[in-house]
C-alpha cells in the first residue's frame, strides 16, 4: 500500500528493518539509506550464501482498486517487488527460527532495481556486502508462468538493457515552406525506420537484439516546423561483443540519415545493467531445489528474456543464478504483463518463493 519509487525507499527500508529486528539471531545493517542487510552467522562450518530482494515501486498511476491499493498517487509496485521483499522477510524468519546455521548467510533487501544505474552497483562496488561472499541468488516472480511454477536456466537468462538519445538538429520554418526548413521530424521518422534495419539487416539473426524507439518529441503547432526533434529508446543485448559494436551500428544509421537531408545530430548510447548470465553449477543446484520444492511436474526450463535486471552486477563477484517463481493465475487476474497499471500477485506463489529461497540457502551452504 505504501510503495516508493527507486532511491526513495525511506519508509520501506524503515519498515524491513523493524521487522527484522524483531527477529532473533539476525544482526541488522543498512550499507545505504534505503537498503537492508539481515546476517545470520552460523556455528557449524559452511559457505557464505546471499540472498537478494528488491524492494522498490515504480512511478506511475495504479488502476487497481483492491483494499490495498496504493496509497501513493503516482507509485505502484506493479513489477511484485513488494512480493519479493515479503518472501524475503519470510525467509528471516524461518532462518531466525532455525537452531543453527551451517556458514553464513546474508540477506539484502535492494533498494532501485528500477532505474539505471541500480541499487546493486553501489551496493557491490561500494560497500563491503560482497567481501567473503561464495555464493548469490535471487529470484523474480513471474505473472506470465503459472502460480507455484519454478523456471531455472543456466547461462545467459536476461539481456543487457542499454538507452539511446538521439536529437535531430534541423533548421525551424513556416510549414508552407518545408524547402527553406530542414524538418526534424521528417528525419527522425527516417531513422525510426533505418534503426530496424540494424537488427533485421544488420546482425545475425542468430544473435539476439533488440531496437526499439520509444519516445519522440517535436514540435508544437501546425504551422510551424520545429529546428528540433528528440528521439529515446532502448537496445537490448547479450553477447558482449555485439553489446560492444552496438553504438557505432546505431549511430551510423543516424548520421547516414541526417547527413542525407542536410540534418546534424547529438547521439549518445547509455549503458545499463551488465547481462545476466547464470552460473551452471549454481544453476544446477536450483534445478535440484526446485524438484524438492516443487516438483518436476512444476519445474521448468526458463526462456531467456530481453528484460534487464541488476541482479548481475552481483555476479560480477561471486557465482550465483536467477530463477522465477509463476505468480499468474488467470482467475485472480494475477496475469497481467509486469509493469501494467492493474498488475497484482497471487499470493500463493509468496509460499513458493519462501520455500525455494530457504531451501537454496541451506543446499548452498554446502554444495
Ligand atoms: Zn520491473
Ligand atoms: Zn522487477
Amino acid at each position: 500500500m505504501h510503495p516508493e519509487v527507486s532511491f526513495h525507499e525511506h519508509r520501506t527500508a524503515a519498515y524491513i528493518a523493524a521487522e527484522l529486528r524483531g527477529m532473533t539471531g539476525l544482526e541488522v545493517t543498512q550499507l545505504t539509506p534505503t537498503s537492508v542487510l539481515a546476517v545470520r552467522r552460523g556455528t557449524r562450518p559452511g559457505r557464505t550464501v546471499l540472498l537478494r530482494a528488491d524492494i522498490d515501486a515504480l512511478p506511475m498511476q495504479e488502476e487497481n482498486s483492491f483494499e490495498f491499493v496504493s496509497q501513493n498517487p503516482g507509485s505502484m509496485h506493479a513489477c511484485g517487488h513488494d512480493g519479493h521483499t515479503a518472501i524475503l522477510l519470510g525467509v528471516a524468519q524461518l532462518v531466525s527460527e532455525t537452531p543453527d546455521w551451517d556458514g553464513e548467510l546474508r540477506m539484502i533487501f535492494q533498494h532501485a532495481e528500477e532505474q539505471n544505474p541500480g541499487g546493486a552497483e553501489e551496493l557491490v562496488f561500494g560497500t563491503s556486502l560482497m567481501d567473503g561472499v561464495d555464493v548469490v541468488t535471487g529470484l523474480h516472480l513471474n505473472s506470465q508462468l503459472p502460480t507455484g511454477v519454478v523456471a531455472v536456466r543456466a547461462g545467459a537468462f536476461m539481456a543487457a538493457p542499454d538507452n539511446i538519445h538521439v536529437t535531430v538538429l534541423g533548421k525551424g520554418g513556416h510549414a508552407a515552406h518545408p524547402e527553406e526548413a530542414v524538418d526534424p521530424i521528417a528525419v527522425g521518422a527516417q531513422i525510426v525506420t533505418n534503426l530496424q534495419h540494424v537488427v533485421s539487416r544488420g546482425v545475425s539473426a542468430l544473435d539476439a537484439l533488440v531496437v526499439s524507439v520509444t519516445y519522440f518529441q517535436a514540435g508544437t503547432t501546425t504551422n510551424v516546423i520545429p529546428d528540433r526533434a528528440e528521439l529515446k529508446g532502448t537496445v537490448r543485448t547479450f553477447d558482449a561483443a555485439l553489446r560492444e559494436r552496438a553504438p557505432e551500428l546505431i549511430e551510423r544509421v543516424v548520421r547516414g540519415v541526417c547527413e542525407a537531408h542536410g540534418a546534424r545530430y547529438e547521439f549518445t548510447f547509455e549503458r545499463g545493467y551488465r547481462p545476466l548470465i547464470n552460473d551452471e553449477r549454481v544453476a544446477g543446484v536450483l534445478r535440484q531445489v526446485a524438484l524438492d520444492v516443487v516438483g518436476e511436474a512444476r519445474t521448468r526450463e526458463a526462456q531467456p528474456t530481453m528484460g534487464g535486471e541488476d541482479f548481475s552486477a552481483y555476479l560480477q563477484k561471486a557465482p550465483g543464478a536467477y530463477f522465477n517463481v509463476g505468480s499468474g493465475t488467470p482467475e485472480l487476474a494475477s496475469d497481467y504483463p509486469h509493469h501494467h497499471p492493474r498488475f497484482t500477485l497471487d499470493e500463493a506463489a509468496l509460499l513458493t518463493g519462501v520455500q525455494m529461497m530457504y531451501a537454496a540457502a541451506r543446499r548452498l551452504a554446502h554444495d
